[in-house]
């Protein structure tokens, strides 16, 4: 049993470390092809899943009607594809040039770190996303995003520039502080996307009986950041309802029942 744990554990930090040193065998033109075509897949996997999720459970719609997709809405969420790609790519080069440290611990440190990341991102985007609603700041940079009164499969990517860019610098920046285990930022990559696909799928996947439970009801769902698009001033957080509970700006009753 001990040496197969260490023989997963092994493979685990071997596998992870064969991915970042292909990862830094590539040229900056390579590696600016390489994070665009990959921003692209990510953005249609995102779309599929909401597709699929918003089918899969269409008896559990939180919006009467799926926000439509207009022009500008497609032009945002371009940009916001191509921007992704630049942070990629800026991130891609500060960890060449050694600003960013990426380790391969054993799997209890992976799993430490992607609770350290998620954190620590998750605090971060609560006191931007609660700047971007100061009236100040607001009508220039937020606003476009809760033009979205419901959502869409795209909704997740009709951003201000500035947003995508201030999200990726937050994301650079813990990255920057803290030497994190590469497996855990790729594992923290995936889960962002998820729960961003997630918070725009405009159905709610998770069963009602989570809500009863201790520590499945602090996670973030589609209804939690459905309650944001309705009530702006409620559900600031993103992947768990930690920081809104504790600076009371939860919506309540935090989980309204299903619309028709
Ligand atoms: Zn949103
Ligand atoms: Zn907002």
């Amino acid at each position: 049993m001990r040496s197969e744990s260490f023989h997963g554990a092994s493979v685990t930090i071997l596998a992870s470390l064969t991915l970042y040193d292909w990862f830094a065998g590539f040229t900056l033109s390579g590696w600016v092809a390489f994070s665009l075509v990959g921003n692209f897949a990510i953005f249609g996997a995102s779309v599929a899943l909401c597709g699929w999720i918003g089918q899969r459970f269409a008896d559990r719609k939180l919006f009467e009607a799926a926000q439509p997709i207009t022009r500008g809405d497609a032009i945002l969420a371009f940009t916001a594809v191509l921007l992704n790609s630049l942070v990629a790519i800026v991130g891609w080069m500060l960890w060449k040039a050694g600003w960013i440290r990426i380790t391969h611990p054993a799997w209890w440190r992976t799993v430490l770190d992607v609770v350290i990341f998620l954190g620590a991102m998750d605090f971060g985007m609560y006191v931007f996303h609660r700047l971007a609603h100061h009236r100040w700041i607001y009508s220039w940079i937020h606003a476009r995003h809760h033009t979205h009164e419901s959502v869409n499969p795209i909704s997740l990517f009709v951003l201000n520039p500035f947003e995508v860019v201030g999200f990726g610098a937050l994301m650079i920046s813990v990255m920057m502080l803290v030497p994190l285990s590469g497996a855990a930022v790729l594992i923290y990559l995936t889960l962002n996307v998820f729960f961003g696909t997630l918070g725009h799928a405009g159905v709610e996947p998770f069963p009602e009986s989570w809500r009863r439970r201790q520590l499945l009801r602090e996670i973030g769902s589609s209804s939690f950041h459905a309650g944001h698009h309705r009530t702006p001033t409620t559900n600031f957080g993103f992947y768990t309802l930690i920081w809104d509970r504790l600076f009371g700006t939860l919506e309540r009753p935090n989980r309204p029942s299903f619309r028709p």
